[in-house]
């Protein structure tokens, strides 16, 4: 979609070739189905575990045929709002079909041929199917099974801690499932935010087994999953999240002379040219960060490079300076810009401060302080390079951690810049004060 709008704005005539359900992953089967049942199982969860004595709430049972058909509607009609109805208004055909290239010239949708200047390919990616011993004999749930359940199951093992294990184990545990997670939790996060989490998991009554599953198996009513250690973890429906891999088949790449890595992921340069000067890819498919924005920014580049006057030197690159990612846990794990490790992998001096919740006036009145927020700062320069939290809200704070970044702020600027009381992004400035000295914050001093 965002390389149809950005070739059709400059001028172009663009077809769109889905062979599935138009608007991919994201809005079927991916981030709004997702958070809307997330959004759902947290209202029941707050209801649950409410902190405020005088005010009396009780979770009861959860309907998940009800809320999984309130789900599809909103798919549907986000659907055809953002997608469908936006490819009128911009004037782009999309076309049902297979797309797949014959040879390095020649594109085809179900046989038929296209004639276009460029293509971008842009098919994304799917679950990936680890190489585990029982899994082909068992039944299994990937997240997109998962969010068509009709009913919330007793128990739950899901293989893999990343953000699609975190969030599914959340939303049934939320919703009265007993969940385990098998394998590392948050491998991609800061570890001490990952230590305050393993501790949000625990108090919601969800187990992690921090070990590598080694084997599966079972019946339709239980299944076992052994550890490389030989734990036994038993459920009795499993789900599969140890990530995605990018969906490449029968597309024809190698005749294309197009090239793909190892993963299979198609590879490209960093104007999102593939090694046949008129394919373009972008978004997951490309090995690019799996987030629905950076599928958006690269679909962008990819057009524009491909209609560019000389495509030879393209002008446009995704700039991925500050980029945010949220994992919608309840509280919310999101991170701006690098990691403390990918500060000193990319040889930079850094210092970081860590802020507790329990030092955060918006936590305190919300009496949820599990939370904590991670600031690393270039030591030579006192640039903010990266921001991480645990917290509630910590995706809406992200943004102006992102923009810090991209703005070249330090953490001076910061600590000196208003921050509205009481707000958890307040939490941003408190953070930044800590750089300067370590004593116990006051409110707004
Ligand atoms: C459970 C889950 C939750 C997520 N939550 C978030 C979130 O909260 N925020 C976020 O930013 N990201 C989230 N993501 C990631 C996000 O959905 C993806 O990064 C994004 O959708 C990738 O977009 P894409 O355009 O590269 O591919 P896709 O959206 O996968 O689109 C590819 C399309 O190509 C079609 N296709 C494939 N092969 C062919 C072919 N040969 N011919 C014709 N059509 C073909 C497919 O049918 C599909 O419709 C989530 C993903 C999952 C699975």
């Amino acid at each position: 979609m965002a390389a149809a709008i950005a070739a059709r704005q400059a001028g172009a005539s663009v077809v769109v070739i889905e062979r599935g359900v138009l608007g991919g992953t994201c809005v079927n089967v991916g981030c709004v189905p997702s958070k809307t049942l997330l959004a759902a199982a947290g209202a029941r969860h707050g209801a649950a575990t409410n902190p405020f004595t005088g005010v009396p709430t009780s979770a009861g049972k959860a309907d998940l045929g009800a809320l999984v058909a309130q789900k599809d509607e909103l798919v549907a009609g986000m659907r055809q709002a953002k997608y469908a109805d936006v490819a009128g208004a911009y004037g782009f055909e999309v076309l049902a079909g297979h797309a797949r290239f014959p040879d390095p010239s020649t594109l085809e949708v179900d046989g038929h041929a296209l004639r276009a200047r460029a293509c971008i390919v842009a098919t994304g990616s799917e679950p990936d199917r680890p190489d585990l011993a029982g899994l082909a004999e068992v039944e299994y749930l990937t997240s997109t099974t998962a969010m068509e359940l009709a009913e919330v199951p007793e128990s739950l093992v899901i293989i893999g801690g990343g953000y699609v294990g975190m969030e599914q184990a959340q939303l049934f545990a939320h919703l009265g499932a007993h969940v385990t997670i098998v394998g590392r939790l948050a491998p991609q996060a800061e570890p001490e935010l990952t230590e305050v989490l393993r501790g949000v998991f625990a108090t919601d009554g969800v187990e992690v087994v921090e070990e590598r599953a080694s084997a599966v198996a079972g019946s339709a009513a239980q299944i076992t999953v052994t550890t490389a250690s030989g734990r036994r973890v038993n459920g009795h429906r499993l789900l599969v999240a140890t990530g995605r891999r990018a969906r490449t088949d029968g597309l024809g790449l190698a005749g294309a002379g197009v090239r793909t890595d190892e993963r299979g992921s198609v590879v490209v340069d960093e104007g999102e040219r593939t090694s046949n000067p008129r394919i373009y890819a972008a978004g997951d498919v490309s090995g690019a960060p799996q987030y629905v924005y950076v599928a958006a920014a690269g679909g962008r580049v990819a057009a524009l490079n491909a209609l560019a006057a000389d495509p030879a030197a393209p002008a446009a690159r995704v700039d991925y300076t500050g980029l945010p990612s949220v994992v919608f846990t309840r509280p919310q794990l999101a991170s701006a810009g690098w990691s403390e490790a990918e500060a000193l992998r990319r040889g930079r001096r850094c210092e970081c401060r860590i802020l507790r919740l329990d030092d955060v006036p918006r936590a305190l009145v919300q009496r949820d302080t599990r939370g904590a927020v991670k600031v690393i700062a270039d030591a030579d320069t006192g640039r903010l390079l990266g921001v991480h939290a645990l917290a509630d809200g910590a995706g809406e704070m992200m943004l102006a951690a992102t923009y810090a970044i991209k703005a070249g702020m330090t953490v001076d600027d910061l600590a000196d810049t208003w921050a509205p009381y009481l707000t958890m992004a307040e939490s941003l400035r408190i953070a930044a004060g800590l750089f300067r000295n370590q004593l116990p914050t006051s409110c707004c001093a």
